[in-house]
């Protein structure tokens, strides 16, 4: 994950399937003890925030908000959901259903879509607009698509830094208040985007 607010500390707890199919293991009990130590820890490293990442599923997000309530974590956080197709999460569940969960919960400072193609980022941000007032981040992917079976990224399906950039002025205007890149993108992606920031939000 690549961001320019460089100055934050930021920890960032992964799902323990990405793609969210837990089997008969999945229940909310299972998830909620399978990172309710991994929480812990991460927040007594004291980050200055801590990222929910890649949240393939609707239970995942519900273990995440009551470990929150349970753990009694103080530590802002963001919520970030990924897709594959630019309508639900990344297991089927859906979008508006996982954004609710997010929003409902007054621990999560902001809520999102990471590790996503480009493409399909536009629609998303106005799926999770219709239920939350809470600030949008995205951090997309480069849109290289990922093998699971070789567990490698094949290369040269994705986009261009200049075809990356070209999507961040309809986003802003799309609402989302954070922009990154996700797995794939390079310190010149993130220049790019700063770049365009800086355009759309030039300063005073
Ligand atoms: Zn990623």
């Amino acid at each position: 994950m690549f961001f320019p607010f460089y100055f934050w500390k930021v920890t960032s707890l992964y799902p323990a399937v990405t793609s969210g199919d837990y089997g008969e293991a999945g229940t909310l009990e299972f998830l909620k003890d399978f990172h309710r130590r991994r929480l812990q820890v991460l927040a007594e490293a004291r980050p200055d925030l801590i990222a929910f990442e890649t949240i393939p599923n609707k239970l995942e997000a519900q273990a995440y908000v009551e470990l929150l309530e349970e753990c009694n974590i103080n530590i802002p956080s963001w919520f970030s959901f990924n897709s594959k197709d630019g309508v639900n999460v990344v297991s089927g569940d859906s979008l508006i259903e996982c954004a609710k969960i997010a929003n409902e919960c007054a621990k999560v400072g902001a809520v999102g879509i990471n590790c996503t193609p480009p493409r399909f980022i536009h629609s998303l941000i106005l799926s999770i607009r219709k239920v939350t007032d809470k600030p949008i981040l995205i951090y997309p992917n480069s849109g290289e698509r990922y093998d699971a079976e070789r567990k490698e990224w094949v290369e040269s399906t994705g986009v261009s830094d200049g075809d990356f950039v070209s999507y961040v002025s309809e986003w802003c205007k799309d609402g989302a208040a954070l922009i990154g890149g996700c797995c794939r993108t390079t310190p010149n992606t993130i220049r790019a985007i700063s770049r365009s920031l800086n355009q759309y939000y030039p300063a005073p």
